[in-house]
C-alpha cells in the first residue's frame, strides 16, 4: 500500500463533527456586522511580498519569521496573507474606496503564519474582521469594541475581558520611542537576541516580548502614558466614557502594544484565561498611518480580528461543559400527599422560571434512593418535602455540588428564592 499523506504539520482539517460551530460562529457574526452596517470584502489569499513588508513592517515577527512567501513562475516574490488588514487597504485604494468617504467592511477567512504549532496556535487559521476607514474619533473605536462585546453576548461566551491602551498619536509614538531606546540600550546586556536586534528598528516590540526573562526589565521600562500628548489622552477618555456609559469593564493595560506596526492611539485585545497560554481571542485598535503607507492620502483607520479556532474552541467547551451539567432541581418527596403537594410546587416553579430544568421524582422508592438519584441526575440542588416539611409548610433545600449548609424555605417562597439559590442573580 502506498504511504498515507498527511496534513502539512500546524494546519488542520475542519471536520463535519465540527462544522455546525463553525457555521454558527461565521453566521452570528455575518449577521452582527450586516447588522452595524458593516459590508463584506473578500481579497485573494496570496498578494506581492512588498505588501506585507510595507505595512506590517519589516522588523515584525510575522515578515522576518512567519510568513510563507515564494516566487512564482515569473519570478515575483508572493506571500500567503499572514493577516487582512494590508489587503483590504490595497483593494480599498485600488477599488477607489477609501477617499473622502467612511467606509465600514468585514471579512472572514484564512490567514497563514508560519509560527511554531502548538493549542490555539496555527500555521493556517481563519479571522473574522472589521475594518473602518474615514472616522477620526473615539467613536467608531468604541463602536467597534461594542460590537465585539455584542458577539460574545450572542455566542454565550463569557469569560472574554477587555483589555485597552492608547500609544498616542504618532508624534507621541515617536517621542516615546526614542525615550525606550535610550533606556534599553543603557541595559543592553539584558536584553535577549530578538530585543537587541530590534533595538534601533523597533523598541516599542520589546515591550511585547514574552520571554520570562525579560519582564523584570519591561516591568522597569519607562511608560508609554507619560509620552502620551493631551489630545490624545482626551481622545482616549472619550473611548472610555463611551464604554462606562455602555456597561462595557475593560482594564487599562499599559504594556499593551499589539503586534503590528501601524498602530496609533487606541489598542485593544480581548482576553480568555480558558484556553491557556493562546489566550487572546482579539485584537485591533487604530492605524491611521496605513492608508499613507500604502500610496494612499492620509486616512483614518480603525479595525479588528479575531481567531476563530480559539472561539471554537471555546465553543465546544462550552457546549460540552452544558452537555454535562444535569438539571438544576431534583425534587423529592415522602409522606401521605406529598407527590400532589410536590407536582404543585413544581408547576409553580415552572410557570415562574421557563427555562428551568426542573425533575421531579417518580415512581416512590425509599428516601435514601431517591437522594441517589438526585446526585445521579447531576441535578445542583433537591428539594425535599417530608412529613415534617409538609407540617411546617416548607420544602428542604439540599446542596448537592456545594459545600453550603441546608436550607429550609417557606413553599409559598420557593419561586421567588429559587434563581438566587442557583446563583443566577
Ligand atoms: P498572538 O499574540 O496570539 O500571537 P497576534 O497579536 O499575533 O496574536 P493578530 O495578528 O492580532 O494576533 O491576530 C488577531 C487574532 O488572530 C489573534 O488574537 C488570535 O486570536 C488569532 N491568531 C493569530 N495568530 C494565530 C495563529 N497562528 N493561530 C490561530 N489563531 C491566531
Ligand atoms: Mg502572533
Amino acid at each position: 500500500m502506498a504511504e498515507l499523506l498527511q496534513v502539512i504539520r500546524g494546519m488542520h482539517d475542519i471536520l463535519p463533527a465540527e462544522m455546525p460551530v463553525w457555521n454558527q460562529l461565521e453566521d452570528e457574526y455575518r449577521a452582527l456586522a450586516e447588522s452595524y452596517g458593516y459590508r463584506q470584502i473578500r481579497t485573494p489569499i496570496v498578494e506581492k511580498t512588498a505588501l506585507f513588508a510595507r505595512s506590517i513592517g519589516a522588523v515584525t515577527d510575522i515578515v522576518e519569521k512567519e510568513m510563507y512567501s515564494f516566487e512564482d513562475r515569473n519570478g515575483d516574490s508572493l506571500s500567503l496573507r499572514p493577516e487582512n488588514t494590508a489587503s483590504v487597504v490595497r483593494a480599498g485604494l485600488q477599488a477607489g474606496m477609501l477617499q473622502d468617504q467612511q467606509q465600514r467592511l468585514w471579512y472572514c477567512g484564512p490567514m497563514f503564519r508560519h509560527e511554531r504549532p502548538q493549542k490555539g496556535r496555527y500555521r493556517q487559521f481563519h479571522q473574522l474582521g472589521a475594518e473602518t476607514f474615514g472616522i477620526a474619533g473615539a467613536d467608531i473605536e468604541a463602536e467597534l469594541i461594542l460590537l465585539a462585546a455584542r458577539f460574545w453576548k450572542r455566542l454565550g461566551l463569557e469569560d472574554i475581558d477587555l483589555q485597552i491602551n492608547s500609544l498616542g498619536s504618532s508624534d507621541c509614538r515617536q517621542r516615546f520611542r526614542s525615550i525606550l531606546v535610550e533606556y534599553f540600550r543603557d541595559h543592553y546586556a539584558a536584553l535577549d537576541e530578538d530585543s537587541q536586534r530590534r533595538l534601533e528598528s523597533n523598541p516599542l516590540r520589546i515591550l511585547d516580548s514574552k520571554n520570562p526573562d525579560m519582564q523584570t526589565l519591561i516591568e522597569a521600562a519607562p511608560a508609554l502614558k507619560d509620552s502620551v500628548d493631551q489630545e490624545s489622552r482626551d481622545h482616549f477618555d472619550e473611548l472610555t466614557d463611551i464604554l462606562d456609559k455602555n456597561g462595557v469593564p475593560y482594564q487599562v493595560n499599559q504594556r499593551l502594544v499589539r503586534g503590528l506596526d501601524y498602530y496609533c492611539h487606541t489598542v485593544f485585545e480581548w482576553v480568555t484565561d480558558t484556553l491557556g497560554s493562546q489566550g487572546t481571542v482579539c485584537g485591533g485598535g487604530r492605524y491611521d498611518g496605513l492608508v499613507e503607507q500604502l500610496g494612499g492620502k492620509p486616512n483614518f483607520a480603525a479595525g479588528f480580528s479575531m481567531g476563530c479556532e480559539r472561539l471554537v474552541s471555546m465553543l465546544i467547551d462550552q457546549d460540552k461543559a452544558r452537555a454535562e451539567s444535569g438539571s438544576d432541581v431534583y425534587l423529592l418527596m415522602r409522606g401521605e400527599n406529598s407527590v400532589a403537594l410536590a407536582q404543585q410546587l413544581a408547576e409553580a416553579l415552572r410557570d415562574h422560571m421557563p427555562g428551568l430544568e426542573l425533575v421531579v421524582h417518580a415512581g416512590a422508592g425509599s428516601f435514601k434512593s431517591q437522594m441517589r438519584k438526585a446526585d445521579k441526575s447531576g441535578a445542583s440542588i433537591a428539594l425535599i418535602l417530608g412529613e415534617s416539611e409538609i407540617e411546617a409548610g416548607t420544602v428542604a433545600v439540599k446542596f448537592l455540588r456545594e459545600d453550603r449548609p441546608q436550607d429550609e424555605i417557606l413553599q409559598s417562597e420557593i419561586t421567588t428564592q429559587m434563581a438566587s439559590l442557583l446563583g443566577n442573580n
